[in-house]
C-alpha cells in the first residue's frame, strides 16, 4: 500500500546534490500528499542554482517509480533565496558553539601557504599544555587535516539525531567537512548551499567539553569563510602568510575580513619564511621580512616565523606532525610551542 511512511522510505534513498545526506535528514521534505495510488511532494530549497532541483527532481521521480503500484507523481518545490551574509551586522549572528569555550580561525589569503600545517600542529602544542582541543576542517574543496592527523582510515560516527561525532588522534577531537561529501562530486557543494551546510555542520557537531576549537577555514576571504567568522562567535584568529608580495596582497583581505566582522586578529604566522642548509646558512627562498612588514602596516603582531623544512611537510605527509616531537629537541615543535603560548595568552 501506499502511504506517507513508504514514500517518505523511498525519498531517503535521495542524496542532496554532491552530498552523502539525504534529503530528508537534510529537512527539505515539506510535504508528503498521498491519494489512492498518486502522490504529491513538496519539496523546500534554499539555492539559486537549478541544477539542484532539477537533480532532486529526477532522483525524486527515479526512487518513487520503485514504489509498486505507484500512480501518477508529482513533484512541486518551494524555492527561496539562500539567506545572505549579514555583512556589517555581527552582533547580531554570531553564537557560540555549545560546549566550546574558545574557538581560533586559522585563515588565509590563498591556498598553499601552509594554512593546514599551521592549524594542526598548532592544536597539537595547545593540547600539549593540558588543554582539551579540537580541530574542525572546513574546507570543503580541499579538506587535508584527516590526512596530516594520519586519520584517513576512520570514519565520523552519526547519532540518531543526526549528530557528529568527531574522530580522535593524536589526542584532538577531529572532523572535516570532507566527510560529508560523496567523493565523485563535491563541485556541485557552492556558493550559498556551501555556506548554509558550514554552518549546520559546525554546531551538528558533538565536540564535548573543549577548551580551545581551532577552525581551519578554507583560503581565501569567499561567501564560506565570511559566513563562518560572523555566525561563530570567534576569540581569535591566526593569519598564514608566506613573504613574498602575491601571498601578502590576499593576506591582507584576511586581515580585512576579520575586521570588518570585528573578529580579533591574533596575529600573522610568516611560514616558508626561509630555508637553511647544512652548513647554517638561511636563504630567503620567498623573500625577506615581507611578512613583518606587512604585519607593522597592518598593525598585528607577526605571532611565529616558520622556516622551510623538509621534516614538517613529511611528517604531516605520514599523519605525524611536527608538534608531537618534544619541543626541547625539535625547533619546529618548539616554535609552534611558542605559537601556541601567544594564541592562548591572547584569546585568555
Ligand atoms: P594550505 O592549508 O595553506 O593549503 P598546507 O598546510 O596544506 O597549505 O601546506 C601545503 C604544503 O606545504 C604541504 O605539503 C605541507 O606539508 C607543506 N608545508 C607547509 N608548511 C611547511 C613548512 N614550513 N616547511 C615545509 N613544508 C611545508
Amino acid at each position: 500500500m501506499i502511504n506517507e511512511e513508504s514514500v517518505r522510505e523511498k525519498l531517503k534513498k535521495v542524496n542532496y546534490p554532491g552530498f552523502s545526506r539525504d534529503i530528508v535528514s537534510f529537512g527539505l521534505i515539506k510535504r508528503i500528499t498521498v491519494s489512492g495510488n498518486d502522490v504529491l511532494v513538496l519539496v523546500s530549497l534554499a539555492t539559486r542554482d537549478p541544477a539542484v532541483p532539477r537533480a532532486i527532481h529526477q532522483g525524486i521521480e527515479e526512487a518513487l517509480a520503485t514504489l509498486e503500484g505507484v500512480g501518477r507523481v508529482e513533484i512541486d518545490f518551494d524555492l527561496k533565496d539562500p539567506p545572505e551574509p549579514v555583512a556589517g551586522n555581527p552582533a547580531a549572528a554570531q553564537t557560540s558553539i555549545p560546549g566550546v569555550k574558545k574557538v581560533i580561525a586559522v585563515a588565509s589569503g590563498k591556498g598553499g601557504v601552509g594554512k593546514s600545517t599551521v592549524a594542526v600542529n598548532l592544536a597539537i602544542a595547545l593540547s600539549r599544555t593540558g588543554a582539551k582541543v579540537g580541530i574542525c576542517d572546513c574546507d570543503l574543496y580541499g579538506p587535508s587535516i584527516a590526512l596530516m592527523l594520519g586519520a584517513t582510515d576512520q570514519q565520523p560516527m552519526a547519532t540518531e539525531h543526526n549528530e557528529i561525532i568527531p574522530i580522535e588522534a593524536h589526542g584532538l577531537k577531529a572532523i572535516s567537512m570532507g566527510f560529508l561529501l560523496s567523493e565523485d562530486s563535491p563541485v556541485i557543494v557552492r556558493g550559498p548551499l556551501a555556506t548554509r551546510y558550514t554552518q549546520q555542520f559546525l554546531r551538528q557537531c558533538l565536540w564535548g567539553e573543549l577548551d580551545y576549537l581551532i577552525l581551519d577555514l578554507p583560503p581565501g576571504t569567499g561567501d564560506i569563510q565570511l559566513t563562518i567568522v560572523q555566525t561563530v562567535s570567534i576569540s581569535g584568529s591566526v593569519i598564514v602568510t608566506t613573504p613574498q608580495e602575491v601571498a601578502l596582497i590576499d593576506a591582507r583581505k584576511a586581515v580585512a575580513m576579520f575586521q570588518k566582522v570585528h573578529v580579533p586578529i591574533t596575529g600573522l604566522v610568516e611560514n616558508m619564511a626561509w630555508f637553511e642548509c647544512e652548513h647554517g646558512t638561511k636563504y630567503p627562498i620567498f623573500g625577506e621580512g615581507g611578512g613583518t612588514a606587512e604585519a607593522e602596516r597592518l598593525g598585528v603582531p607577526v605571532l611565529v616565523q616558520i622556516p622551510i623544512d623538509i621534516a614538517t611537510r613529511d611528517r604531516a605527509d605520514r599523519g605525524e606532525p611536527i608538534a608531537t616531537l618534544d619541543p626541547s629537541t625539535n625547533p619546529i615543535s618548539a616554535v609552534f610551542s611558542v605559537l601556541a603560548e601567544k594564541v592562548m595568552a591572547a584569546v585568555g
